[in-house]
């Protein structure tokens, strides 16, 4: 074993990965999870007994023999439980109850006027979910909903204190500068609520969805706004208050800079977020009111709509090969409303190629985030199971 790889493998076998083994169906049996973590058949029976009394994992009968004894399969219980998962953007909500190994049960999206202010948006979110967990197939397994939900993750598209769980200074969120989600929500439900910001949990649904063999990734999230979630060691790495990966202000050449809403001018997020496109389309006199007309010009192939999504590429390139070379991921995958914009890809792909060390990009792989709309939700899950493994 090398240094670097000490944070990994210090958790290894941990009960996390425990269960999630079992969920990928990696593992079915304790024996499958000794060979898998190199732990002691002891210490892996202690560890499930306890995921087991926390309603985590649950025996289901008999695997297959190889003489002697059957072994009983392990699996993550499928009914009694879910985790009610948020993931707020600036106009739409996707709201939804996910099992204990992180799969979708229900979800559906919802209008949201983010400018009506934290209260009402976060009331009438905990509304839907409540409905959500009375009406979920799995949740009323056991025949009552009563007690089925084992928490709620809420992604908010911002800057969130994780410690604290507190949104501090957001661009676009009149009236949710210093609200304490956590605490709101908390006085609403019973049980633990874990905020974190949008890009995080993009970067953690998408990790655990189609990496999760990989340890240091970085997520982009670029739709109205641009953020970036990093997965370090298979963990998300949130650095010291919650803020890393925060590319949003991050100055990159443009001429002119034009004015960021934090004060600056020159932001990653002034120049290549939806938000800057469709004011910088507004400005040359193309009546555009909103990103999904922006895409709608560049898969018409408009060629002012196009220029500025490659000029957008290139500024998101730009920091991005910084990034990299400071951070030698192994995967960076873009998603959000732009990720499907190929002027933009292609040219972030191009400049990040020209502007990074070979040894960084030599088996860099660059690709979208596949996981679809419910990334986010299932991320948010991830928070919850996390959370409650680590709490039991
Ligand atoms: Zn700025």
């Amino acid at each position: 074993m090398t240094i670097d790889d000490a944070p990994r493998d210090a958790l290894r076998g941990g009960p996390r990965e425990l269960l999630r083994w079992v969920a990928t169906g990696a593992a079915v049996s304790r024996a499958d999870l000794s060979r898998l973590s190199g732990l002691s058949p002891s210490t892996v029976s202690q560890r499930v007994e306890a995921l087991i009394s926390q309603g985590l994992l649950e025996e289901t009968g008999a695997g297959r023999s190889r003489g002697g004894r059957r072994p009983r399969q392990l699996a993550v219980p499928t009914g009694g439980a879910v985790v009610g998962a948020i993931d707020l953007g600036a106009h739409h909500a996707r709201v939804g109850t996910l099992d204990l190994s992180g799969r979708v049960v229900q979800a559906r999206t919802l209008p949201v006027r983010i400018e009506d202010g934290p209260e009402a948006v976060l009331g009438a979110l905990l509304t839907e979910v409540a409905a959500l967990v009375h009406h979920d197939p799995a949740a009323s397994a056991g025949g009552s909903t009563a007690g089925a939900l084992r928490g709620i993750g809420i992604g908010i598209p911002g800057p969130v204190q994780h410690a604290t769980g507190r949104v501090v200074s957001p661009s676009r969120m009149p009236g949710w500068n210093g609200f304490d989600v956590a605490a709101f929500c908390a006085g609403r439900v019973d049980v633990p609520v874990i905020v974190d910001n949008d890009a995080n949990l993009m970067a953690l649904g998408a990790h655990r969805t189609a990496h999760p063999e990989l340890d240091h990734a970085v997520y982009i999230k670029a739709g109205t706004g641009i953020g970036s979630g990093v997965i370090s060691s298979g963990r998300l790495h949130r650095g010291a208050q919650g803020s890393a990966g925060d590319i949003s202000h991050c100055r990159v050449v443009a001429d002119p800079a034009p004015p960021c809403t934090c004060g600056n001018s020159g932001c990653l997020e002034a120049v290549a977020s939806g938000a800057a496109l469709v004011t910088a389309l507004r400005g040359q006199g193309v009546p555009v009111s909103d990103l999904t007309g922006v895409i709608r010009l560049i898969d018409d192939g408009d060629r002012q709509a196009t220029a500025l999504a490659r000029q957008a590429g290139r500024a998101v390139g730009e920091i991005l090969a910084v990034v990299v070379n400071f951070f030698n991921p192994q995967v960076v995958a873009i998603g959000g409303r732009l990720a499907d914009c190929e002027p933009l890809l292609a040219s972030m792909r191009a400049t990040l190629y020209e502007r990074c060390l070979p040894l960084a990009t030599q088996t860099l792989l660059i690709e979208r985030v596949a996981a679809g709309q419910d990334v986010g939700i299932t991320g948010a899950a991830h928070l919850v199971i996390d959370h409650v493994v680590a709490a039991g």
